[in-house]
Formats: structure tokens, sequence, C-alpha cells
């Protein structure tokens, strides 16, 4: 199976059935299971043999989506959450206790830097944000004794600053610390982060994976490669009172990361998948492939469009040649950098607004990464909570458009783009 290309595997991966068994994943609908014995029963809480106990903590459907998903990216296991959020808060909070610290570049979705920047600060958990351009001597300057991780985004949520992996890879490993990437945007498909040096993978399923905005839903992968018993991960290679004493790299070799991340923390903070969501999810991911295909033919000819209009101020597509992330794509993003884009339109905030509102085919929705095409306005929406300054700082302006170009013919998104451009100024 981990010979098969990936879109074998986006189709036949993760669920294999046996003689006479349903040839579509089921959905196991079921929070319990049953055992022959007492005995097998204190294995299962040993962890001393592997199977399903409770569907707070795995799920055979959900446990097929995390095969899947583990063999599209390349790791040695997943992890499925209930949201793209709940993946980002385990996949730092894995690693990092209260008193503990970490980086975030600060191109990042808006959602994950209120989750850093306010949330974990209150459970004790301090961040950094450093830009995506930032020197290995800006870094060392940023890290501490107790930093634990750097996380970043393939292809951020709105900036669309493509994040070099490789670099931040070696950054991160000089210090002792993993990397972790939030690959939502590009999907393993368009990218595959493992391969460059990150060491944990997160998504948001809710947006390319699912693909048709019906579940929302999170992914963490391990990668494997890590050494969590350099001396700075304690709750890895001290015992866990929790488990008799177990300690995850002792008990889980190369899978510590991901099985600590699923038998302490979701066991404990309850934010697994649904086994009718990960059916869903499964069913979008057999056709991510031809979608993601789609989406970033359209959104290469629909920002072609965008570059040249009058009343376009600017346009960020990374495999829009001349864009400032233009070499990075290339090097990361060879089969298309997604549907999303993102332009700024000539003109006030209203005008921006004005704009949006006179949109027929492209939907306002607080989305992005699904068929149909919508759009959203970061300044009064998901940013909102953010000051001009931090704005900014992120790399958007009170005029931007975020444009999540769906599968319809381009030639319909243009069109539509066309008139809506007519209403304004
Ligand atoms: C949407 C999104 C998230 C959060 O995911 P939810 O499923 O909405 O909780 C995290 N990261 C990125 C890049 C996203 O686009």
């Amino acid at each position: 199976m981990s010979n098969w290309k990936i879109e074998t595997n986006l189709i036949q991966g993760g669920y294999v059935p046996e003689n006479g068994q349903p040839r579509v994943l089921p959905i196991y609908q079921s929070t319990t299971y049953k055992y022959d014995s007492t005995e097998h029963v204190a294995k299962l809480f040993d962890l001393s043999v592997p199977g399903h106990m409770y569907s707070r903590i795995s799920n055979p459907t959900v446990e097929a989506l995390e095969n899947k998903i583990a063999l599209l990216e390349g790791g040695v296991g997943a992890l499925c959450t209930s949201s793209g959020q709940a993946a980002s808060m385990v996949a730092v909070m894995n690693v990092c206790e209260a008193g503990d610290h970490f980086i975030s570049l600060n191109t990042i979705y808006g959602g994950t830097y209120n989750l850093f920047a306010i949330t974990l600060k209150k459970m004790g958990i301090d961040v950094t944000f450093v830009s995506a351009e930032a020197t290995k001597e800006e870094v060392a300057l940023a890290v501490r004794p107790n930093t634990k991780a750097i996380f970043g985004e393939t292809i951020a949520n709105p900036a669309l600053v493509v994040t070099d992996i490789a670099y931040w890879a070696e950054i991160a490993h000089s210090h002792g610390i993993p990397l972790i990437i939030d690959n939502t945007f590009a999907t393993p498909y368009l990218c595959r982060p493992l391969e460059h040096g990150a060491d944990i993978v997160t998504h948001s399923t809710t947006k390319y994976m699912d693909g048709h905005a019906t579940s929302v839903g999170g992914v963490i992968v391990d990668g494997g490669k890590f050494d969590y018993t350099n001396g700075k991960f304690k709750g890895f290679t001290e015992p866990d009172p929790s488990y008799h004493g177990l300690a995850y790299t002792e008990a889980f070799g190369e899978a510590a990361y991901i099985t600590k991340a699923r038998v302490q923390f979701i066991r404990d903070m309850g934010n697994y998948l649904s086994p009718q969501n990960a059916f869903l999810t499964n069913l979008g991911l057999e056709t991510l492939h031809l979608r993601m295909e789609r989406h970033s033919q359209n959104a290469l000819e629909v920002a072609k469009y965008l570059k040249g209009h009058v009343k376009v101020e600017c346009v960020n597509y990374p495999l829009l040649e001349g864009d400032s992330q233009y070499e990075k794509a290339k090097k990361y993003l060879q089969k298309g950098a997604s549907g999303v884009i993102s332009f700024v339109i000539k003109g006030t905030r209203d005008e921006a607004i004005q704009f949006m509102d006179s949109l027929k085919l492209a939907n306002i929705v607080v989305h992005v990464a699904d068929a149909r095409t919508a759009v959203l306005h970061p300044a009064s929406s998901t940013h909102r909570q953010m000051t001009d300054e931090e704005l900014m700082n992120c790399g958007i302006s009170p005029t931007m458009i975020r444009l999540s170009v769906g599968i319809e013919h381009v030639q319909d998104i243009i069109e539509d783009l066309e008139q809506a451009f007519n209403q304004i100024g």
C-alpha cells in the first residue's frame, strides 16, 4: 500500500476490506467495543495490546481515515481531531507544558493566531511570533531554554506566504526542537512537508480534504523521525502516572509523539473526530487529486486576469510569475498552489465591501477551500480582532479580498468578478 502513488492511496489507502466485507468504508456508529474477557480489557488499558476501547480515543472508521492520511503524508501515524483548531492545539500542547515556550511564524491563520497569542498564553504556554523571512540569527535570539517547537503553514492563510520548510526544519533541529507544519492549503497532493524535514504535519481537514464543506475536522501526522529523548521532552521520556509509569519513547519508539497525543491528550481533553465526519472526509479525499489539480489551474488563470485588472492594486498567488513567493512555490508546490488567491482592491474599505456584495457566483462564506468559489474580507471577518498594525504585520490590507477559486468553469468565475468590478469606482 505504501508503494502506491498518492492518487491510488487517496482512493484505496487506509481501508482494505477482507473477503465479503463492505467495499466502502463503513460508519462504525458505536461508542463502545465488546470483549471476551476482563483480562483483554486490562491489556487494552495498559496499552500492551492494540485495539479500540472507546470512541473518544479511537474508532474503526476514524482509524481508516487516519491510516489513509498517514500514507498520504508519509508519516508513521495520524490522529484525527474534532477540528483544525483542535489539531493545532494538540500538536503544540503535546510538546509544550505550562512554563514552556514556542515560536510561530507570524503569517498564520487568524484562528491559530488567537489560540497561540491569547488562549495558550492563558494556559501558561508562551509564544514568540517571527517573520517567515527571519534569519537564523534572528530566530536564535527568540529561542529560550524552554522553547519546544516551531510552527508555520505551508501556504499561509490568508497571506499566501510560502514557508521554506527545509530552512525552518534546519533551524528547528539545530535547536533540538521539532518543526510543526500546518499543511491545510497545500494538502499532501501538492506538498508533503515531512519530505522536506518537517516533523509534525497538521491539517484542518474541513478545507480541501473534505472539499465539499460538509465536515469540520482536523488531523495530526507524525513523521516519526524526531528524537524526543534529547533531554528537552520529559513528558516523552519520564513515566506517565496516568499509565502506571509508562514512558512514551521507550514504549512506542518512532510513534511516541502520535501515541502520546492520542492516549494522553485526546483521552483527557476529548476532542476526537466523529465517525460520521470521518466517513465524509474520507469520501472527499477520494477525489482530492482531481480537485486540487483543477483548483490550481483555475486559480492561476483567475490570478492572471486579476493581475491585469485596472481596479486591482496587487494580487498574491504563489505560482503567479513575479509573485514574491514564486521561487519558494516553484520548489515546494510543483503541482499547483491550491485555489486560494488574495488581492487588494484599489479604493476604500467600503468599495471592497461593495465589490463583495455584488458577486453572484462567488459566495460570501466564512470558509475557504471547497468545490464552490467563495470570497471573504479578512479585515471584517476572520481577522477583525486584530489592530491595523497587527493586520499589516500579517500581510493583510484593509481592502484585501481572499478568493477561494472553486472547480466551476473558470470563465464563469472570471465573468462574475468582472461584473462586480463594474459596480465599484
Ligand atoms: C481553517 C484553518 C484552521 C482551523 O481549522 P478548523 O477546522 O476551522 O478548526 C487551521 N489552519 C488553517 C490554515 C486553516 O485554514
